[in-house]
């Protein structure tokens, strides 16, 4: 089995290569771009460049799309704008060498089968597209940690049954919304998968789910490494406060 940790977060692009270098130094082997609030980098030769840099110090990328997505907008142009930004993502991705792009798929609406089956349909057509334009990251629609957001763990992986799209399990968010990790049923889930990207740092949370991400104590990061299958390829993202600090903390308990 081997495991990646690595933060959200690479910097800005004239910082990216440095920091790659910094986590890279300190033994961490993935790293999420956040795109979260833009997509910041615009030029080709810089993600390559970055890219390339990636590579050279082993760290594998992935990007999280802007949050300003719900591909179950009654808005159509608010589904056409979050198509764009996810592909914009996927374009982005390629140039970078990035395997995933995570996003958050959307929210419920009037009726949760309907937005299931809406959610269901652009993405497959967003995925027409990645062909088309021969994009090569895969879309990884993330759980979710509010009960009145889209992107359950049953929605989640109905959703790549259904499409072949990828995934990103957050198991924070899992925490926050169903009060517990539920690790064997959702590892179950997604058996079948030889790769398993995953979000974890601590969480507050209350009646409705997520509140914050917060840091992440040793005791939690246990509790997910000792319940993690030994047979796949895992990359944990952390989403803390300090993403660096806890990667090292999650990369320490699994050295032991
Ligand atoms: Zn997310």
């Amino acid at each position: 089995m081997s495991i990646k940790f690595g933060p959200a977060g690479i910097g800005g692009v004239k910082e990216a290569i440095s920091n790659l270098e910094i986590y890279h130094k300190l033994g961490l082997k993935a790293c999420e771009i956040a795109f979260t609030y833009s997509i910041y980098i615009r030029e080709k030769e810089d993600a390559i460049k970055i890219g390339k840099a990636a590579k050279r110090f082993g760290i594998i990328l992935s990007i999280h799309a802007p949050y300003w997505i719900n591909l179950n907008s009654e808005d159509k142009e608010k589904v056409e704008k979050s198509r764009e930004r996810i592909l914009k993502c996927c374009e982005v991705g390629t140039w970078l060498g990035a395997y995933r792009v995570v996003f958050h798929p959307g929210y419920y609406g009037e009726d949760r089968k309907k937005a299931y089956e809406n959610i269901k349909r652009e993405i497959l057509t967003i995925q027409e597209e990645i062909k088309k334009r021969k994009y090569t990251p895969k879309l990884a629609p993330e759980t979710m940690g509010r009960v009145n957001v889209f992107g359950n763990v049953d929605e989640i992986s109905k959703l790549s049954e259904e499409t072949g799209c990828d995934f990103c399990i957050d198991f924070a968010h899992i925490l926050a919304r169903y009060k517990s990790y539920n690790f064997e049923e959702v590892l179950k889930k997604f058996a079948k998968y030889k790769k398993l990207h995953i979000h974890f740092s601590g969480i507050e949370h209350g009646e409705k789910g997520e509140k914050y991400h917060k840091e992440t104590a040793r005791k939690e990061w246990e509790k997910l490494l000792g319940n993690l299958p030994k047979n796949k390829e895992i990359v944990i993202i952390n989403e803390s406060p300090t993403p660096i600090e806890d990667s090292l903390e999650g990369l320490r308990t699994y050295s032991g």
